[in-house]
């Protein structure tokens, strides 16, 4: 999205998957193929391509590694940075560099690769991207939890992390989520669920019934709702109480601000803790859900309407949102990296050093600023 006078670069039509070598577990692609289109193809061959954005629909590869894209199978499987292995690469120059290599391990100079991971498009344009891929899991059991309040559904994770259990998937709803989404589901949420986490465990099959297992029987005393599929229809019935949400409290709230923050998964107590007095002080409602189990929650401050005084209010709220999630250890952008909504918070999490040395790589790969001038840094006063 060019800010100021620019030209917008669409790569749309670099769309091809060159080559599926199934034997060193890795694809070769151009940036414009669709993520989810990716998955289905490799998922042919037995093999899963794990990062899975919201987004995956409409997504691209270039843009995912652009923004170091994450999903709910971060928990267990990492962001699209722990797939990539190279890149080809164009500088705002029109040299074209080659960085990684097929190798699982390969520590010959700098990690180039992984400086672009995450660049936003800052750097280079991405042409070519090499990705790990890993073997499909057989089998696959998500589950929708219900807890009286958020303190519960904290604890549980918690639980199971203790325990060893690594699930796929741990997403959350707070009592915000639950009300918006209640009555567009194909099942009843009673009113004393406050929280709900969706968990999703794969394997292969008899793991997946000794983790279920286990999960069902830790959490037996909290839980006041539990519900359980393997089948892929009834999956989706479940996913359908996650998916729902955003159009729900879009609709809710058309003018809202989404943040992305994260935290040390411990903090998520406390962090949602500091988000309902800040939900009090502005007036606001305040509806957190999202990533439970690697800790990046997606904040939205309800604004219903297009006022000048609301916005204010919503404006002081994030500032007062990002501040927390930094106090406690968490960080301005889980997956949506900074673009140029974010970039006058920057400061709020890196010291100017720290952003001196950000800035010196930027000027070294791109000394006249051409390429998604106004992202990631602050203006300089
Ligand atoms: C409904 C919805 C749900 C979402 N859910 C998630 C989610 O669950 N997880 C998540 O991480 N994100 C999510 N996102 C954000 C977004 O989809 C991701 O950041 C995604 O990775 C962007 O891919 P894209 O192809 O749309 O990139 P674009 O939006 O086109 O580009 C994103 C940035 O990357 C740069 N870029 C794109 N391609 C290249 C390239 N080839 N080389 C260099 N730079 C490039 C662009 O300049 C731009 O700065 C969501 C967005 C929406 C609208």
């Amino acid at each position: 999205m060019p800010v100021t006078e620019g030209l917008v670069v669409s790569l749309t039509r670099m769309k091809r998957i060159l080559e599926i070598d199934e034997e060193n577990l890795t694809v070769l692609v151009e940036p414009g193929v669709v993520t989810g289109e990716l998955q289905e193809e490799v998922g042919k061959h037995g093999l899963l391509y794990p990062p899975d954005p919201a987004s995956l629909a409409f997504s691209t590869l270039g843009g995912n590694v652009a923004e170091n894209a994450g999903g709910p199978r971060a928990v267990k499987y990492g962001v699209t940075g722990q797939y990539v292995r190279g890149l080809e690469v164009v500088l705002p120059d029109g040299r074209i560099i080659r960085t990684g290599n097929k190798c699982v391990k390969s520590v010959s100079g700098y990690d180039l690769t992984h400086l672009f991971v995450g660049s936003e498009g800052t750097l280079g344009i991405i042409t070519k991207i090499l990705l790990r891929l890993v073997p499909a899991p057989e089998a696959v059991q998500t589950m929708l939890l219900g807890f009286a309040d958020m303190e519960a559904a904290a604890r549980a994770i918690t639980a199971m992390i203790r325990r060893r259990l690594v699930p796929s998937t741990i997403e959350f709803l707070d009592r915000h989520s639950i009300d918006a989404i209640r009555d567009a589901l194909p099942f009843t949420i009673v009113d004393d669920v406050r929280a709900l986490l969706l968990v999703e465990v794969d394997g292969d099959a008899a793991q997946v019934r000794r983790d279920a297992e286990a999960i069902g029987k830790l959490l037996q005393d909290s839980v006041r709702l539990q519900m359980s599929a393997t089948d892929a229809a009834e999956r989706q019935a479940i996913w359908q109480a996650r998916r729902a949400l955003s159009p729900a409290i879009a609709r809710l709230a058309p003018h809202k601000i989404n943040e992305d923050i994260a935290v040390p998964v411990a903090r998520i107590p406390a962090v949602l803790e500091r988000f309902e007095s800040i939900s009090r002080q502005a007036g606001l409602p305040i509806v957190c859900f999202g990533h439970a189990g690697d800790g990046n929650i997606h904040v939205n401050v309800m604004l219903d309407k297009n006022d000048p005084r609301q916005a204010a209010a919503g404006k002081q709220a994030v500032r007062e949102i990002f501040a927390a999630a930094i106090e406690l250890g968490g960080t301005l952008s889980g997956e949506h990296g900074i673009g140029n909504t974010k970039s006058a918070y920057f400061s709020l999490e890196w010291d100017a050093d720290t952003i001196a040395a950000m800035r010196l790589i930027k000027r070294a790969f791109d000394p006249h600023n051409i390429l998604n001038p106004g992202k990631i840094f602050p203006p300089v006063s």
